[in-house]
């Protein structure tokens, strides 16, 4: 498949490609602008989910995780980085292009599609590892400078980048207890399990609000919730989150649907894990399968 072809099969999938990113409306944005209930993010922080812009400044990743549902084994268009504020215009646009769908419609909500003509968050997480785009903080720093609020998730391979920007809220992903698990399942492209320890030890003295994110899959990694709250011993991050793996788009290739473990399961390995940890279970949203442990550090919503 050539670059023509990927960008051709990105954009059935839903993907709008700007230079070398891309944004997508995610299904609670849509349901949100039907006047429905919102993510987890919003019941977590307070986020709203039309107000939210989910989009990625790079396609590319150095892991091929299992549980990944994005398209990142696909061949993908070679594209330069490209300048953060063509990229931020040019990802905002297409946002509203996205949004004029939903003008016509009887069973949008007129008022929620008012205010998401005005985004209020940039959820830097939709596909690729962010850290790879090399103007990150100066990408962040237009989303602030626009009012707009900035969560962005990393798989913690680049610590020399997270130790230097400043989003709103700082995400690593942690997907083992131990450097044999996390080569099975995040199928790393080079010798990262010193740098994601190195990232989890920048995550405690970091500015930012910190959340390291667990996705759990039933028979891979959910278990020994004692060696994981050693390893999160060193970060010691606001929050983490613990979210069931979804049987979805290309994950369907690597995992089987028994892996999806239901809400139960992760409540209750989320509940040994903050035993571990002396964290407090604070919030869970069933439909999501997603538990929110806190240090009780600093107060979920963004709002206070
Ligand atoms: S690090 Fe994230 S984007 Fe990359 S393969 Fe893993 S889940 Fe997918």
């Amino acid at each position: 498949m050539d670059s023509i072809e990927a960008k051709k099969t990105l954009a059935k999938q839903g993907y709008h490609l700007v230079g070398s990113g891309a944004v997508k409306p995610c299904l609670w944005l849509n349901r949100s602008m039907r006047g429905g209930d919102q993510c987890y993010k919003h019941h977590f922080y307070g986020i709203s989910s039309h107000r939210c812009v989910q989009m990625t400044p790079t396609l590319r990743c150095n892991h091929l995780c299992l549980h990944c549902w994005r398209p990142i084994d696909s061949v993908l268009p070679k594209e330069e980085p490209m300048e953060p504020a063509a990229l931020l215009d040019g990802i905002l646009h297409e946002q509203q292009r996205i949004l004029s769908g939903y003008g016509g419609a009887k069973t949008t909500d007129k008022s929620r599609l008012k205010e998401a003509l005005e985004p209020k968050h940039v959820a830097i997480s939709l596909m690729g590892e962010p850290t790879i785009y090399p103007y990150l903080q100066e990408l962040i720093d237009l989303i602030s400078k626009r009012g707009m609020t900035s969560f962005l998730v990393s798989n913690g391979t680049n610590p020399e980048v997270l130790e230097s920007i400043r989003p709103t809220q700082l995400y690593i992903s942690l997907n083992a207890p131990d450097e044999g698990m996390y080569r099975r399942i995040s199928q790393p492209s080079g010798s990262f399990w010193p740098k994601i320890q190195e990232s989890l030890s920048i995550l405690k003295n970091h500015n930012c609000r910190s959340v390291v994110r667990m996705t759990v899959a039933r028979g891979l990694n959910m278990e020994r919730p004692k060696d994981y709250a050693r390893l999160l011993g060193s970060a010691e991050p606001d929050f983490v989150e613990v979210k069931a793996y979804m049987h979805l788009g290309r994950s369907r290739t690597r995992l089987d649907r028994e892996a999806m473990p239901d809400h139960a399961e992760v409540l209750s390995f989320a509940r040994a894990l903050g035993n571990a940890m002396g964290y407090d279970l604070s919030m869970d949203v069933p439909l999501s399968r997603v538990a929110l442990l806190s240090s009780g550090r600093i107060c979920k919503s963004l709002d206070s």
